[in-house]
């Protein structure tokens, strides 16, 4: 099923296999995806087509409580604008925002697009996604549209870039054609086992700028944790002459 866990790889990279029955097991596979009979959050039947139920698609939470003018970091008191790190640091993007939480459905969704590789998920998070840029108009106007990318290797292990996959279909709904603007050129310790502290400077120097430009751009990627990945991006943006940097993800810690 869709929703196993995050060590489990990508489900719709085609392998080889001597098995009987492979093209049978593939229209399953395909129609199981396809045709998914139960919400991918809740597990209640849906209507054919349907990703997530009703009661789901309405219920995905936004993000509440007194947060950071610019990242959305939940603040511990009324009263302030920022968080210690946006107070204390130029954090090279604009504003950063995200859909909702990560312990929320929203989590579930994008570990289903990123582990599962659920091209469904995508399509769904992309119309999230840009039905929150064009409703709420977060950024104003946007000049390009661009996603953090990811090196190589990790590009061939995984088969894809959900950033880019998320920024192309977000792009194609707000009519402005997704470019690459970086390129993640050292290979890094992934994020997650490191503590905060050691983050940025795990990033120092992994990121390259291949297009300069000067206009307002609109970096997607699918998490925000601690912000170092975003953070690392815009600021390599910026030494390029982009002006703005305006991160949009599907989720945050
Ligand atoms: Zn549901
Ligand atoms: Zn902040």
């Amino acid at each position: 099923m869709i929703m196993s866990g995050d060590t489990q790889t990508s489900s719709y990279v085609w392998r080889p296999s001597s098995e009987p029955h492979l093209v049978t097991r593939v229209a399953e596979g395909l129609a199981s995806v396809l045709f998914p009979p139960r919400c991918l959050l809740c597990g209640e039947g849906t209507e054919r087509l349907a990703l997530l139920c009703e009661r789901c698609t309405q219920g995905l939470p936004t993000l509440d409580g007194t947060r950071c003018h610019r990242c959305q970091e939940p603040l511990p008191e009324e009263g302030l604008d920022l968080c210690r790190a946006c107070g204390t640091r130029n954090r090279g993007f604009d504003l950063a925002r995200s859909l909702g939480s990560y312990a929320s459905g929203w989590g579930r969704l994008v570990r289903a697009l990123k582990f599962d590789g659920e091209r469904a998920v995508a399509r769904l998070l992309c119309a999230r996604l840009a039905a929150y840029l064009t409703d709420e108009e977060p950024f104003g106007t946007i000049g390009v549209v661009t996603y953090v990318p990811m090196s190589r290797s990790d590009r061939r292990k995984r088969g894809f870039n959900q950033a880019h996959l998320l920024a192309q279909g977000i792009g194609r709904r707000i009519g402005i054609s997704a470019r690459r603007l970086l390129l993640k050129v050292r290979e890094t310790p992934p994020q997650a086992a490191l503590p905060a502290s050691e983050r940025r400077e795990n990033l120092r120097g992994a990121f390259h700028l291949i297009r300069s430009g000067r206009g307002k751009v609109l970096l997607i990627d699918d998490i925000f944790t601690t912000g170092s990945t975003v953070e690392a991006c815009a600021h390599t943006l910026k030494s390029g002459g982009h002006k703005e940097v305006f991160v949009l993800t599907v989720a945050r810690a």
